[in-house]
């Protein structure tokens, strides 16, 4: 009987002992995982393009995480804010690439909360293109110090930069864009400098068989006239050749005016346009109407402002966007 107690007592001593010894491995073990997340290389990234272009030059070099900040609800960044997650990220954030030249008003804000965060310029040594006058909403550039309060007033009677910053819609400069994201990373993270310039290179290959490509059908359509629904295509327009014929950005947050839309007519039917380039994010109304009244075709362009965040995506909205300009001249 006795020996019945003293049988289950070191028993239960047992399954104590081997209990505690399993749950002090689990414990290092998880100090260990937590330790390797803190030394790994945390990359944030302002929006979707500069995310892709990121996802292609770290390929699967080791320790390196990339976030991107919240989604915009307007596709590209206009008049951004940043939200409570982004701030939490970046304030742990290693390196931040953001495309640059205006298109992140919040920028100025970034450097000064977080000063040791490294900041990449995607955009750097590219020739932005100059916006086109009197189209109503533009971007915020970086010495502009109006943000906060941005909301409260009407966009449409006022532009915040003279700068286009949208230069990933043109293939050349995106190749330009990638190369300066490799060399922000190789600078942060020298051990892998190797890795990312050969995954660079690999994806700036990829971007130059578009290159080819568009370069082909640009030959076809050379100075055909359009008119263009959002700011970004002015890079398309560079790219073909095209001759912009009109300009209407059309935002989500403002009205456009009756007078504006009677200008586009009247540069559609003065220049002979066939072709308006437009953006899908921001309805179909307005493309709708203009079919209806002076007979053009209304091509939705892809932006690459978001997508499914896989490393071709942005190669892929490129060629379907040589596609449907292809088909919409033929
Ligand atoms: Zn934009
Ligand atoms: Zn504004």
């Amino acid at each position: 009987m006795k020996n019945k107690y003293v049988f289950t007592a070191v028993l239960l001593a047992m399954i104590l002992f081997v209990g505690s010894v399993l749950t002090m491995a689990y414990v290092r073990a998880e100090q260990k995982k937590e330790q390797a997340k803190d030394e790994d290389l945390l990359v944030v990234t302002s929006f979707y393009p500069m995310y892709v272009a990121a996802e292609n030059v770290i390929g699967d070099v080791e320790g390196v995480t990339l976030e991107n900040l919240s989604e915009p609800q307007t596709g590209c960044l206009h008049d951004y804010q940043l939200t409570a997650a982004d701030m939490k990220l970046l304030s742990k954030a290693d390196v931040f690439i953001v495309n640059g030249g205006g298109i992140e008003s919040f920028l100025s804000d970034v450097a000064e909360s977080y000063p040791d965060l490294k900041i990449v310029q995607a955009c750097d040594g590219i020739d932005l293109l100059e916006s086109a006058e009197g189209t109503g909403e533009s971007h915020n550039d970086l010495s502009s110090n109006e943000d906060a309060d941005h909301d409260d007033h009407d966009h449409s009677e006022h532009s915040h930069g003279d700068e286009n910053a949208h230069v990933w819609m043109n293939l050349a400069d995106y190749q330009i864009q990638v190369q300066n994201i490799c060399n922000g990373l190789s600078e942060a993270d020298s051990a892998h400098a190797e890795q990312y310039a050969k995954n660079a290179q690999t994806y700036q290959g990829k971007v130059q068989e578009l290159q080819q490509e568009a370069a082909e059908l640009a030959s076809q359509i050379a100075s055909q006239p359009v008119v263009i629904f959002h700011e970004a295509y002015e890079y398309i327009v560079q790219e073909y050749g095209l001759q912009l014929a009109g300009e209407m950005n059309l935002d989500e947050e403002r009205q456009v005016s009756a007078g504006e839309v009677a200008d586009i007519l009247h540069s559609i039917e003065d220049n002979h346009v066939s072709v308006v380039l437009a953006e899908e994010l921001y309805g179909t109304d307005m493309g709708e109407m203009v079919t209806k009244q002076s007979g053009v075709k209304v091509v939705y362009l892809d932006t690459l402002t978001r997508g499914d965040y896989s490393a071709d995506s942005y190669l892929e909205g490129m060629r379907s966007n040589i596609e449907q300009l292809k088909e919409a001249f033929q």
